[in-house]
């Protein structure tokens, strides 16, 4: 059987276990090690940067299609209350899944002092940089770009460029005639352009994802000591995946249990292995319209939207970092404060990007609101590489299951 007979993720996941073996044997060889970072860890970063290229043309040009072609702005309305309300209901699941697990696992240690060496140091004073305490209405302020081009060139930017594709998208479903049909048939014509772009990105998968894996930078003694840590994040992302996400899209939709992780499990190992919902977003959106047959309107709003807005595992694992980190400090968390971590980590989760390592540096918002030190994420670093992959996973599977829902509903209103 040819390479290409092969299902892709099975390619995936033994490009992934072979990564894994490679990971560990280099090792005790300083001359693979080297190799591995000169010559392998490049063919990662190639793949990444191919996914991220395809990104924002496809997101572009399929929401413009997708509004433009909306035959009312009340079919807008439906599909973005629906949106919005499964997102805040997932998110609102997350946070709670996740400060139950934590509290009752506890899995934080008594720790006396901190041990902040110099280069952790200096990463906390960058992350307290980068983010600042913000108001929503400022926050929505920094949404809205005034350069669609600069928008459009920033992949860390994509609720920009939604909000770009929203108002042309809006303004041409307004629009009649053979202006909005050369506009709609030009940019369709993008879509399948990139959409093939992707097939050829996809072709490279395996040597990409063998990549990203081999070199992982994991020490296992560091990992095994924050393993009550790591367990209870990865208890709660499974609850989310294989409890929350199975009751939403079985009561909502027709999709079945299995049927659910069968058609996805090849876009569920890509976010794995990238940790960036924003790199795996071009297979998300082909998954959900092709295998799950969820119509271009709905599809391209809530999966576009969802790669930023919605990151259900994101917020889980920040709800129990943060109370690790309380109770490695020995400080006990009030009820009110708990209350503030549940909108701390969605309003913060909101705006962080679908790329590696956003997760971690908007928990800085959070422990200053709470009144924690923000050297506490020191205690986190470790394994927040790996967390990463599982939390990505599970904020994409959560915009799979959204866009059935979503579908789900459209489907019965029209029926009623
Ligand atoms: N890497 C995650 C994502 O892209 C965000 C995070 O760091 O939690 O979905």
């Amino acid at each position: 059987m040819g390479i290409k007979k092969i299902p892709l993720s099975t390619q995936i996941i033994a490009a992934m276990a072979i990564g894994v073996a490679w990971a560990f044997l280099q090792k005790p060889f300083p001359e693979l090690v080297a190799f591995t970072t000169d010559w392998i860890k490049p063919l990662g970063k190639i793949f990444i940067k191919l996914l991220y290229l395809a990104a924002v043309p496809l997101v572009f040009s399929s929401l413009i299609v997708g509004m433009g072609s909306l035959k009312s702005i009340s079919e807008l309305k439906a599909i973005g209350k629906h949106t919005f309300l499964i997102f805040l209901a997932t998110l609102v699941s997350a946070t709670i899944i996740g400060l139950s697990l934590a509290y009752l696992i506890s899995p934080g240690h008594k720790i006396e002092h901190l041990a902040v060496d110099k280069a952790s140091a200096e990463k906390i004073t960058a992350l307290q940089q980068t983010e600042s305490t913000e108001t929503f209405t400022g926050a929505l302020a920094n949404i809205v770009p005034d350069n669609m081009v600069h928008a459009l060139s920033n992949n860390t930017m994509m609720l920009q460029v939604v909000m770009v594709a929203f108002l042309l998208g809006i303004a041409l479903s307004k629009m009649t005639g053979d202006a909005k049909e050369k506009i709609l048939g030009a940019l369709e014509a993008v879509q399948s352009w990139f959409t093939e772009v992707i097939h050829l990105i996809m072709a490279l998968s395996p040597i990409g994802v063998f990549a990203l894996v081999a070199s992982l930078e994991l020490n296992a003694d560091v990992l095994l000591s924050l393993g009550l840590y790591m367990f209870t994040v990865i208890l709660g992302l499974a609850i989310m995946l294989f409890v929350v996400y199975p009751l939403c899209f079985t009561t909502l939709s027709k999709t079945k249990y299995v049927e659910f992780f069968v058609k996805s499990r090849a876009v569920l190992l890509m976010a794995f292995s990238t940790s960036s919902s924003n790199a795996t977003l071009p297979l998300t959106l082909n998954v959900v319209k092709e295998k799950f047959n969820v119509p271009d309107n709905i599809s391209n709003f809530v999966v576009s939207v969802g790669a930023t807005i919605n990151m259900d595992g994101t917020a889980l694992y920040k709800c129990v970092a943060v109370y690790f980190i309380a109770q490695s400090l020995g400080v006990d968390l009030t009820l009110a404060q708990m209350g503030i971590i549940i909108l701390t980590s969605i309003l913060s989760t909101a705006g962080a990007a679908g790329i590696p390592g956003a997760g971690m540096i908007t928990l800085v918002i959070i422990l200053q609101t709470v009144g924690l030190p923000a050297e506490g994420i020191v205690l986190i670093l470790a394994p927040d590489r790996l967390l990463d992959m599982f939390r990505t996973a599970v904020n994409v599977a959560g915009d799979i299951s959204t866009s059935l829902c979503v579908n789900g509903l459209a489907q019965r209103e029209k029926l009623d």
